[in-house]
């Protein structure tokens, strides 16, 4: 089924402790394509990038099967740059830099062709952006699914707030979910975000996994324990690919549907880390990504036998 994704596509510039890089390819909407089209071969892209982009990482992305006709190319302008140095346990980062260059007059337009999609995964992207995609649509989605950062929590909290009351699902990390809600607990953080208006919220705790929640229920899928991370940029990004990827192809947009597709955005994470930058996502076999999940299901899954006390 069609999927239509919003967000960045930038430059970063990444410091973790095995390694530093110079300008490469990154950006939410970048990280998210690359994940869904391996589940997905209807993936549509509207973002803007600026003169300075390689048209060869555009090409890499059309022989991945994503449509570009909505990537806007600003004569003249620089695209969006973000840099970051991650903490030695790799699970935190401070921002070093966020230029917004081609973002800040950003005005998405979307290719008629694409204007009624059946999903849309709103990548990380300032929340005003967002909401005129959805405005933009000719027809309500069956599922949107939105992911933001604390970035936007502190320069633009109103507009923010107004975009997640009009999706489905929204997805953020432990430290972003307690500073919209104001609540350390989770699960009070969960029931305050829900009541904003997404009926379905994913807390994703990095290398402590994800959590899926509905209305009472909730689930927990584990991240993979890896040998080797090496950058954790663009995780959350190619998590979120791997779930709304996983959703538009099995066509289910059920609770129990969602805790399968948690998973397959856990499998997509767990490549992510393992490289700099989209480097170990670009090409996966399905061979890699069936044996991985089949990694998952063994890490969790057991025969629990309640015993009676004697
Ligand atoms: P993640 O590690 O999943 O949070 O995503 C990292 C990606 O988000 C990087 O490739 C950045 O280019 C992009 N990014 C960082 N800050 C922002 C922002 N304020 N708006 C949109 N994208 C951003």
């Amino acid at each position: 089924m069609s999927l239509l994704v919003i967000g960045s596509v930038a430059f970063d510039a990444i410091e973790t402790p095995f390694g530093k890089t110079d300008k490469i390819i990154g950006g939410a909407a970048t990280y998210i394509s690359i994940s869904s089209s391996y589940f997905s071969k209807e993936v549509a892209l509207v973002a803007v990038v600026g003169e300075d982009f390689p048209q060869s990482k555009i090409d890499f992305l059309n022989s991945k099967g994503v449509d570009t006709t909505g990537l806007q190319i600003k004569e003249g302008e620089k695209s969006f740059f973000w840099s970051g140095r991650y903490h030695n346990d790799m699970n935190s980062r401070d921002t070093l830099v966020t230029e917004l260059n081609v973002l800040e007059n950003f005005d998405p337009i979307i290719p008629q062709e694409h204007s009624s999609p059946e999903f849309v995964m709103l990548g990380n992207l300032t929340p005003q952006v967002q909401q005129t995609v959805l405005n933009r649509l000719s027809n309500k989605p069956r599922l949107v699914v939105m992911d933001t950062m604390n970035f936007w929590m502190d320069i633009a909290l109103e507009d923010l707030k107004k975009t997640i009351s009009m999706v489905d699902v929204l997805t953020i990390n432990d430290e972003e979910a307690r500073q919209l809600s104001g609540e350390y607990s989770l699960i009070k953080a969960s029931r305050k975000i829900m009541a904003m208006g997404p009926k379905f919220l994913i807390i994703k705790k990095g290398e402590h996994g994800a959590l899926l929640f509905h209305q009472d229920e909730v689930f927990f899928a584990p991240a993979l324990p890896l040998e080797e991370v090496f950058d954790p940029t663009g995780a959350g990004d190619t998590f979120a690919g791997g779930f709304i990827g996983y959703l538009a192809k099995t066509e289910d947009v059920s609770f129990e549907n969602m805790k399968r597709a948690i998973i397959y955005g856990s499998v997509m994470a767990s490549f992510c880390v393992e490289k700099f930058g989209t480097e170990r996502i670009e090409n996966l076999t399905q061979a890699e990504i069936d044996a991985r999940a089949a990694q998952f299901m063994a890490l969790s899954q057991v025969d629990l036998k309640i015993v009676e006390r004697g």
